[in-house]
């Protein structure tokens, strides 16, 4: 990239663009889709940078790394998603220090971010993890096992259950793309259908976010696009 779309405030505009003309495609509200920054492995400064062009969620992957941004930015009004593998012992952190939690796919984990989510915050908004793609190795309940942990997510009083979120396999075929993101948004529909007050679907990435749109997504998690390549290996 060069020129005005290299600096930050352009790359964020260049996204946004890409957003509203995929969802003038899809003919859907334009307000009906946001942006999160994922800014996994940048320091502050880059998060103060995008937060001053006026972008204000973002995703964070790493609970340590995360805490270390939001102390230098407390001052920023900033809304946190955590998108990461939650692992047992951070869930406390999370159940604190942020506002999301995209990636709850154990019953286990949501128990504890329910019980630990302080009584002054509104409950902690989550959307259950989906594996679309299949991969025993990869994160998020099966489609098989996702109505039981809907069901049980549901009446954590310190949860409040918003959708669905998922990360298909990469690929660079829109038509593949478009058929995994179409799974996610049949298991959310159904959830529906049976009475869940579902409204997120957290679905596309960078490299295929359009497709994501066009199937649905009402929040895509964005990285790369706005921030450049990550050297660290996450
Ligand atoms: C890193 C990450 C993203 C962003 O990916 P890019 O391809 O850099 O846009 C989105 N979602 C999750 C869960 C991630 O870990």
């Amino acid at each position: 990239m060069a020129g005005a779309a290299a600096t930050p405030c352009g790359r964020l505009h260049a996204v946004q663009a890409r957003i509203a003309r995929a969802v003038a495609e899809a003919g859907r509200d334009p307000a009906a889709v946001r942006l999160l920054a994922v800014s996994k492995t940048f320091g502050a400064a880059v998060v103060g940078g995008l937060a001053a062009c006026g972008q204000r969620e973002f995703g964070e992957n790493y609970v340590q790394e995360a805490l270390e941004k939001q102390a230098v930015l407390r001052d920023v009004s900033l809304v946190w998603h955590f998108i990461g593998p939650i692992q047992s012992n951070k869930t406390r952190a999370i159940a604190e220090h942020f506002s999301w939690a995209h990636s709850v796919d154990r019953l286990k984990i949501a128990e504890r971010l329910s019980a630990q989510r302080p009584a002054g915050l509104p409950p902690l908004q989550v959307c259950i993890e989906v594996n679309v793609s299949g991969e025993a190795s990869k994160g998020g309940v099966s489609l098989a096992e996702l109505p039981a942990l809907a069901e049980a997510v549901a009446k954590l009083s310190g949860l409040q259950l918003r959708g669905l979120m998922a990360i298909p396999a990469p690929t660079p075929d829109v038509v593949e793309q478009r058929v995994a993101f179409r799974q996610v948004r049949e298991q959310f529909d159904a959830l529906r259908a049976r009475g869940y007050a579902l409204d997120t679907l957290s679905m596309g990435m960078s490299g295929d976010l359009e497709a994501a749109i066009l199937e649905g997504a009402t929040i895509v998690r964005v990285g790369t696009a706005l921030f450049g390549e990550r050297t660290k290996n996450a």
